[in-house]
This record gives C-alpha cells, structure tokens and sequence, in this order.
C-alpha cells in the first residue's frame, strides 16, 4: 500500500489505511480465512517462526486479514498523536478489557478504577481479579483528588488507573488529561474505554492517556454482526510485547471473517459518526422538553453538568443518550413496549435506534446498592441513536413517552 500522508484526516485515514495490495489485485482485501499457513520447507517453517522471513504461521498468532484491522484502528488513534500507535483486535470487548487488566497488574499489584462502568468490566475488578491477588480501589474520578488519594495509599504497588468517560449509561465524562497527569505522577499508567466515543469523538492517547480499549461490538463495526474488541497503545509502550503475548496464549483473537467485517464496517465510521450525533442531539433536545422526562444525560446538552469538559476533550458528543423519567420503572416498562421503531436489545452503536432497560440489561446483575452508587435508576432509559431520519425517532419516542 502507498503510505498515507501524515497529515491525512481521520476519515481518509478510515477508508484507505490498512488496505494493501493484495497479490491477486483485488478491490477489496481478501479473507484469510484460514487456521494455519504452509510451508514449502521445514527451512522455510523454521525462518518464519524464528521471525527471520516474513509471514504468517498461525491465526492465533497473527493473520493478514487480523493486521489489516489493527492498521486502521491504530491509524485512526495516530490522529494528534506525535508517534506511531500499535493497535491490537480481540474476539470480544471483554477480551481485550481483561488483557489489559492481566498484563499490566500482576500479583500484588492495584488498580485504581471507576466504579461506574460496564457491568462486566466491574465485576472482573470486584469479583475475579481479588482472586489472583490484584487489589482494585474504586474511586469516583470525576474528583481527581481522589484518584490521587488512591494512588498514594497504594504507593509503588500501583500499577493503572481504569477509566470509562462517557460512563455507560449515565454518560457522565472524566478529565482524562488531569487524570493522566496524576496518575504518571505515581508511576501508573492510564487506561481508557473509549467504546461510546470512538476515535472519532475522542482520541485518549493524544489526551495524555497510554492504552484506549474499545468493544468493537459497537459503533466500530457499526453493524451489530460481530462481537470483538480491540487495545491501541503506543508503539514504543514498553507493555505492548506483554498485552501480544496475553493474547495469543490466552487465545482472545478474533476470528478472520469478524476481523475483516469489523475493518469494512470501520471504513464508514466517520460518516455513521456524524449521523450518530446530529440524530443524537436532536434526540436529547426533544426529550429535554418533554413533561415526563425527568433529565437527560447526553455530553453535547448545554445543561449537562460535564458538557464544558466534553466540548474540550471530546472532538464530538457521541450517538449514546440516557434519560430518567418522572414515573420510575413503571414509566420506563411503558416506553419500552410502546416503541415501534426503536428496537429493544442489549447491544449499542449499530445503524439503527436501540432502546435499553440498564436496570434489568446491561447492568442487572449488580445490586440495587452498586446499581444506585453507579447512578442507574430503575426509570433511566438508554438510547444508541441510529441512522434514521431524527423525526421519526423523535416521533416513536415521543408516542410511547405519551403512553406514560
Ligand atoms: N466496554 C463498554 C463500555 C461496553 O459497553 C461493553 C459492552 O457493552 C464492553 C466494554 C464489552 O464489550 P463486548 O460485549 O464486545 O465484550
């Protein structure tokens, strides 16, 4: 492939890297689809698993169709970056979360984190990695104080701050540049779920931050057929080798067909982004007006409470909005089964409108008390807003709302 100019935009960036010139010539790159690659000699075999020739040998350790993906996504997060960014893909969002969480802590090792994050992200902290002798301290970063305070308790046994901004569901945003700062200052590295922004809204490595983790499930693939995840850091990261190495023998890739997916899907991010968030704002307004509405949660709102902090790190305000409603559970029970449009259904980021119940999905294993703690009420409601045209998402939420 001719290399891109280092000036190249994060939508030309999101069409054309990674896509080299395959041998047969063909448009689009291939699949290789293909568990293991053959040799015509054991001299030849022995060159390439010695890295002395270049070439595959096994998917788990490295596929072409796998190393294009990683080129676009580590193409995208160079945008602002000073130096070259090396991007890893997982076979799920989880994947990738527990690789980071595994190699940079061992034994002995803290993590300070977010308690408000993904359910599952929260419950690896809380519940599994005690096991191994990892301690997590859950702090509420919004206060860097905070953060601070956890680090120094911790000492020379921390090891990373685990960040989610904007938080799901509530969207609330964290300073990741101020956290960056503290948490170098005490020798930990930061790392940051980028999921509901994409490297479109918000890049954390320009930011200051060392890993950005992304379930590419969602706005990354953009078409809700493939679960996967993905780690971008940069290239010179001491830690990269470790963050390989977990994923090959731990066996977390994905496979070639999801991989190749999630790279055409990609090459639209920009312009699905867009749409994402144009739909989204229009969304939030229409609610910000509505009687029965209680709040909205969406970082591009004027009156969201961490909407200066989104407009200076955030390069767009995202397509995931959240609302409260007046009547509790009850209300949020009537609007999820009066939608027609908007689709009920635990993921987010696909081309059209879903409508989440975080309470009894994404976050229903938790209990009332986590579930409070994290802001999560029984009548919050979360939408992925789609592709649609806005008025008629604002006129299927609004019927339902009316059903209250
Ligand atoms: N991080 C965030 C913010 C998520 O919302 C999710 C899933 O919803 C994940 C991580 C996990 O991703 P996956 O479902 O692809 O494993």
């Amino acid at each position: 492939m001719r290399p891109l100019p280092s000036e190249a935009g994060l939508g030309t960036r999101a069409i054309h890297a990674g896509e080299a010139a395959d041998p047969s010539h063909a448009y689009l790159n291939p699949i290789y689809q293909t568990a293991s690659f053959r040799f015509d000699s054991l001299a030849e075999s022995e060159a390439t698993f010695a890295g002395k020739r270049a070439g595959y040998f096994y998917t788990r350790n490295g596929n072409p169709t796998i190393a294009a993906l990683e080129a676009k996504l580590a193409a995208l997060e160079e945008v602002g970056l000073d130096e070259p960014a090396r991007a890893l893909a997982f076979g799920s969002g989880m994947a990738a979360v527990s690789a980071v969480l595994l190699a940079l802590a061992e034994a002995g090792g803290q993590i300070i984190s977010q308690e408000a994050l993904y359910s599952a992200t929260y419950q690896i902290e809380a519940t599994l990695l005690p096991r191994y002798g990892i301690g997590v301290t859950f702090v509420d970063p919004s206060d860097p104080a905070a953060v601070a305070h956890a680090l120094d308790e911790a000492g020379p046994r921390a090891r990373l701050v685990f960040l989610e901004t904007p938080v799901n569901p509530t969207l609330r945003c964290i300073d990741i540049a101020a956290i960056a700062e503290i948490t170098h200052a005490h020798g930990a590295l930061l790392v940051v779920d980028n999921t509901f922004a994409t490297p479109y809204g918000q890049r954390p490595l320009a930011l200051g931050a060392d890993v950005s983790v992304y379930s590419t499930t969602k706005f990354i693939s953009g078409h809700g057929a493939i679960i996967g995840g993905a780690v971008v850091a940069r290239a010179s990261a001491d830690f990269c080798p470790w963050l390989e190495l977990y994923r090959k023998h731990l066996g977390a890739v994905p496979g070639p067909f999801d991989a190749w997916l999630t790279a055409l899907g990609l090459r639209t991010l920009h312009v699905r982004m867009e749409r994402h968030c144009a739909n989204a704002l229009a969304v939030a307004r229409f609610l910000e007006a509505h009687p029965q509405v209680a709040a909205v949660h969406y970082p591009g709102l004027p009156g969201f409470p961490d909407h200066a902090l989104a407009a200076r790190q955030m390069t767009a305000f995202g397509g995931m909005v959240s609302f409260d409603l007046k009547g509790g559970g009850e209300a949020a029970r009537c609007v999820l089964d009066a939608v027609r449009l908007c689709v009920i259904t635990p993921t987010l980021g696909t081309f059209d409108t879903l409508i989440t119940h975080p309470a009894t999905m994404s976050h229903f294993e938790l209990s009332p008390a986590e579930r409070h703690r994290m802001g999560i009420s029984d009548g919050l409601i979360r939408l992925s807003v789609g592709l649609e045209d806005a008025a008629d998402i604002i006129a299927d939420l609004g019927q339902a709302l009316d059903r209250v």
